[in-house]
């Protein structure tokens, strides 16, 4: 009788986690903006456009924190009073309503053509006028220089590359223009780009800052800039999880430690409104552990990611007593952690960490696109799925507690968890084989390359340990060449 009544328990939690799930799903763009952290620029943004006459008549309510409540959703009866209010203004303006319209009168009525980014607080124009990566590598060929994705837009290029006639053929070939349009010159060639690529909104050679997206959004653009698209379309992910109490970039990152424990005590901090700063990001390599700082949203959004000399020195002193770095960035970790001595360094060596983990992760795919999926399961820590954890006595102030019980669960929500963190460490690795850059130099050294042609082969000769061991190897000539950079 009692097993009877737990098993039911269990079937209708899951019920409820899968009803969740897929409600989660539909709200999301109506409910979850306000509860994402809103970088300061963004919060001074959404004021400065709501009270902008550009947009005078368009429908917003506040939050109880006098927020705006930027987003509705398309299809509410809020959303259609926006929609309403867009169609008006597409008649003012002479554009006819169709596929397209709303992100050009959006574009067209903006006063400043400047998008602040929710999560980062970057502006951003909302204009075509940043190099795609289709011509970021015809830049690269033509001038020879690399440029990072939404530094500088094409005029300001211009500005720095443009001296001469033969940098306008540099330009021409870039942009594909033909050869006998003899006009262009030093002189002209701005306006040209103008009119040619940037007021056509020359999509396959151009980037505006801030994809459009009316009604749901008051601006008629997504919160998150381009310069963040990528990283939020993470978060939307994360937030699903987050539901679950979650931390699904322990999963993503492929991160050691008991990610179960860490994830019960991280909803203990958000209970208390806190954000739980891991010590040593994930991002760069360290366990998901359960030890955290308390700090403020806004706080915990100014580290990106990146370590003090502070953390440093707690990572230092918890080492002594247990594992904060995950065993594939234990060899940059032990390479640098003793070269640093202030805050300068800390960056330095986040920043060094992030770009092996990004290497790590590289690897991994090409080791699933061979077919050896398994050989990475063994770095997987399923079985956390089947413990939970109850602290006792915790102390918002310092993010401690002074107890903690735990918990042995064998149910279908334990296994659909474990199945959830395989699928989602091996997605991963599946939209990294989709990144460009992985086909071409990524490390750009021919000993690492030898040694991962070594590893392959071990591999489908299954020679396991062995092949472990050449995977370690690796992983230590890419910490060399990191210390290298120091
Ligand atoms: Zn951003």
């Amino acid at each position: 009788m009692v097993k009877n009544l737990c098993e039911k328990f269990v079937m209708f939690d899951n019920f409820l986690e899968n009803q969740y799930g897929i409600m989660q799903e539909l709200n999301e763009s109506q409910t979850v903006d306000n509860n994402r952290q809103w970088h300061p620029n963004f919060l001074k943004y959404t004021n400065f456009i709501v009270n902008h006459p550009n947009y005078q008549g368009l429908f917003y309510e506040r939050d109880k924190e006098e927020r705006v409540k930027w987003v509705v959703a398309g299809k509410s009866e809020k959303g259609q009073k926006r929609r309403l209010w867009w169609n008006e203004q597409c008649e003012k303006y002479g554009i006819k309503i169709e596929a397209g319209a709303y992100a050009k009168i959006a574009l067209m009525i903006h006063p400043t053509k400047k998008h602040t980014c929710q999560i980062c607080g970057q502006e951003l124009s909302i204009e075509y006028i940043y190099p795609n990566k289709r011509t970021i590598t015809a830049i690269k060929k033509e001038f020879g220089i690399s440029v990072a994705p939404f530094s500088k837009d094409i005029f300001q290029l211009v500005e720095e590359l443009v001296k001469d006639e033969e940098d306008v053929i540099k330009i021409k070939h870039i942009f594909n223009i033909k050869s006998s349009e003899e006009t262009i010159t030093t002189h002209n060639i701005n306006t040209y780009l103008q009119q040619h690529f940037v007021d056509n909104y020359a999509k396959s050679f151009l980037s505006p800052g801030a994809m459009s997206n009316s009604p749901d959004r008051f601006d008629g653009f997504h919160s998150d800039g381009a310069c963040c698209r990528h990283e939020s379309d993470k978060g939307r992910h994360k937030s699903n999880l987050q539901r679950y109490g979650q931390d699904r970039r322990a999963y993503e990152n492929w991160a050691d430690g008991n990610w179960k424990k860490a994830d019960r005590l991280m909803s203990l901090f958000r209970k208390h409104n806190l954000s739980a700063d891991h010590i040593g990001p994930i991002s760069l390599g360290f366990c998901h552990r359960p030890k955290f700082q308390p700090l403020t949203k806004a706080e915990n959004a100014a580290k990106n990611n990146r370590m003090s000399f502070n953390d440093v020195k707690i990572l230092l002193d918890d080492e002594k007593n247990e594992q904060v770095v995950s065993w594939h960035s234990k060899f940059i970790w032990d390479k640098l952690k003793n070269k640093v001595t202030n805050d300068k360094d800390a960056i330095t060596l986040s920043e060094l960490m992030r770009k092996n983990l990004h290497h790590i992760l590289i690897i991994f795919s090409m080791i699933d696109e061979r077919g050896h999926g398994v050989f990475l399961e063994q770095f997987l820590n399923p079985h956390y799925s089947f413990f939970d954890y109850e602290f006792e006595g915790f102390d918002e102030k310092t993010g401690n507690y002074k107890a903690v019980r735990e918990i042995k669960k064998i149910g279908k929500n334990q296994a659909n968890n474990s199945e959830r963190y395989y699928r989602i460490s091996f997605d991963v690795l599946k939209d990294y084989r989709e990144k460009e850059n992985r086909k071409t130099k990524i490390w750009d050294n021919v000993q690492v390359d030898t040694a991962l042609e070594a590893l392959f082969r071990l591999l489908e000769a299954k020679k396991n340990e062995e092949a472990k061991y050449q995977l370690e190897n690796v992983f230590q000539m890419l910490a060399d060449l990191a210390a290298s950079n120091w």
